[in-house]
């Protein structure tokens, strides 16, 4: 567990730039961790950047939109540190579940230098075309209660629906006594709608909080971190380079210094081995 007893954050103020209620999930944690204070603005549209639903496609990749919004934050506020964060869904490994990557950007416009926490999991995104009342209905009693729901149909978009009431009622608005079939619902993945996405924003706001932490011993630039893999573990038996992770190394950005960390084990298993284990 981090301690902020020697946060050089202690104070310091982060603007937030976000129109999704992000600042209740961020600001705890970088309370907690760093002793440093959140401000909170919604000056400007971050859907404008990209959104999920699919009606603006993201033009920036997603490092490159959370800097930017951090840079927008601090150009809105006048504070030379800002907060920006951006979330990710691809296909998992084998393609059989989707995963959810959630990234916290903070810049410091004043001295130079961008840091990134991370973080990424599985996650369980739903959606159904469904024919009739029941599947709606089946659909509606799986999402858990606190899951924001979006239907459309017909060029129709309704977003942020919680339970069967709302998106009947909804349904009514459009339809009357006659719904027509089929229609699409699916998970309202908008932050403040998705309660999978708030825990994700917190784990990376913490991994935020520890890079911060970790300054370059060099220059002293925050976000020393060990990114960079380097595979060749030797095999246990044969001593052949594997697959398995040697060494991670961490590069400042700012001053180049670099720093090797070697992984506890000084072998690999044979069962990776390519020689021993075709
Ligand atoms: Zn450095
Ligand atoms: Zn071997």
């Amino acid at each position: 567990m981090l301690t902020a007893s020697a946060s050089p954050f202690q104070d310091a103020t982060f603007a937030l730039l976000t129109l999704h209620g992000k600042q209740h999930v961020i600001a705890p944690v970088l309370w907690r961790c760093l002793k440093a204070r959140v401000l909170h603005t919604d000056a400007y549209d971050t859907d404008a950047l990209g959104a999920f639903s699919g009606e603006i496609e993201r033009a920036l990749t997603a490092p490159d939109c959370a800097k930017k919004k951090a840079e927008l934050a601090c150009a809105l506020t006048g504070h030379p540190i800002g907060l920006g964060s951006e979330g990710s869904f691809s296909p998992g490994p084998f393609g059989l579940t989707t995963f959810n990557e959630e990234l916290v950007a903070c810049v410091n416009i004043a001295a130079h230098w961008a840091v990134i926490g991370r973080s990424y999991q599985a996650c369980s995104v739903r959606e159904r075309q469904c024919q009739n009342a029941e599947e709606l209905a089946a659909f509606i009693t799986a999402t858990p209660p606190d899951q924001g729901l979006i239907i459309k149909t017909q060029g129709r978009v309704s977003k942020g629906l919680y339970g069967d009431p709302a998106i009947h009622e909804q349904l009514h608005k459009w339809f009357g006594n006659t719904i027509q079939w089929p229609l699409l619902v699916t998970y309202d993945l908008r932050a403040h709608h998705c309660p999978e996405r708030r825990a994700r924003i917190a784990k990376a706001t913490e991994n935020l909080a520890e890079r911060l932490l970790s300054a370059c011993p060099s220059c002293g630039r925050p976000g020393f971190w060990p990114d960079e893999v380097l595979f060749g573990l030797p095999c246990g038996w044969c001593g052949t380079p594997t697959n398995a992770i040697m060494q991670r190394r961490a590069l400042c950005q700012s001053c180049r210094y670099q720093q090797v960390f070697e992984v506890d084990e000084a072998y690999a298993d044979p069962s990776h081995c390519p020689r021993c284990n075709p």
